[in-house]
């Protein structure tokens, strides 16, 4: 699932490419992806695209709609906005290819042609179908925007607003990480890279954290961060996925060595997902029990 560094990565691409140009077709090959009908879809069309941004995981392109005389040019056109799921992901053509696409037999959920003859498409891959697009007057529109907690890399959050979102809560940390509404934009993937880096157990209570223990996880949190937003900047969509992976250095790693102290490096498996840590690194040598076995002897 890509997450805030991979979305930065492709709202800063956007950004550059297509900011200034018109919007000349809107094709929705899975209308299940779409989420809303006012304004509908088609209200794209024609708007040119003004800015491109980040809310957590969403990218949010806006538009200006030109009127037919000059006194309503420019006024405020719909926000296209999308959130990439566990499976989404960008493709993008310099030259949009002129190959229809056909409903159910694609991984095209949207196909946007833009004016100089580029444009690109939201896909998903997979059978878990959770990438989600809107077209909506204003961000706050969508709620999952709109529920979003704090962005980690704004300048106002500092290590005191951490603590202060830690502050009573009796969860894991790991989990308290990857909510949204917490914290915006970091899903399993960082938040295990996070808790690595911050030598700190992913069962560790969030309330009970020492101050020591909130330095050490604001620093962790912000390094990592920034160091793969930094990465991720200026690479095409195609190679975000690759720079993500090569970034890792638990998640995904099972049975690799940790590059911090060499031990192996282990997973907990749940349900649907896994986390990754280091044992001598983040749980004093502990082996955290599978959760779907621990569930299955109770
Ligand atoms: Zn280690």
């Amino acid at each position: 699932m890509p997450e805030m560094p991979e979305v930065q990565g492709l709202v800063d691409f956007l950004r550059e490419r297509v900011t200034g140009l018109t919007i000349t077709r809107v094709s929705v090959a899975n209308i299940a992806a779409l989420k809303t009908y006012d304004p509908p879809v088609d209200a794209l069309k024609g708007a040119e695209v003004t800015a491109a941004a980040r809310h957590g995981k969403f990218l949010d392109l806006s538009t200006n709609v030109s009127g037919a005389t000059p006194s309503d040019a420019g006024a405020p056109g719909p926000h296209l906005m999308f959130h990439l799921g566990k499976a989404g992901w960008l493709r993008w053509y310099d030259t949009m290819p002129a190959t229809i696409i056909r409903p159910g037999k694609t991984p095209i959920a949207l196909r946007i042609a833009l004016s100089d003859g580029s444009g690109f498409d939201i896909t998903e891959a997979g059978t878990k179908k959770s990438l989600a697009v809107y077209v909506a007057r204003a961000p706050a529109d969508v709620p999952g925007i709109a529920r979003l907690g704090p962005d980690p890399l704004d300048p106002a959050f500092t290590r005191d607003t951490l603590a202060g979102l830690l502050a009573g809560r009796r969860t894991q940390i790991k989990g308290v990480l990857r909510d949204q509404s917490v914290i915006a934009g970091v899903g399993n993937a960082y938040s295990d890279e996070i808790l690595h880096a911050a030598k700190m157990s992913p069962y560790a209570l969030a309330a009970t954290l020492t101050e020591a223990d909130v330095d050490a996880l604001f620093a962790a949190m912000t390094t990592t961060l920034t160091e793969a937003v930094t990465e991720a900047t200026g690479k095409p969509p195609a190679e975000l996925k690759d720079a993500k992976r090569r970034g890792m250095r638990v998640h995904g790693r099972r049975g690799e060595l940790c590059p911090v102290c060499g031990d192996t490096v282990r997973s907990v498996f749940f349900a649907d997902n896994s986390l990754e840590y280091c044992p001598t690194c983040q749980t004093g040598g502990k082996i955290l029990a599978d959760r779907r076995l621990s569930r299955l002897l109770k």
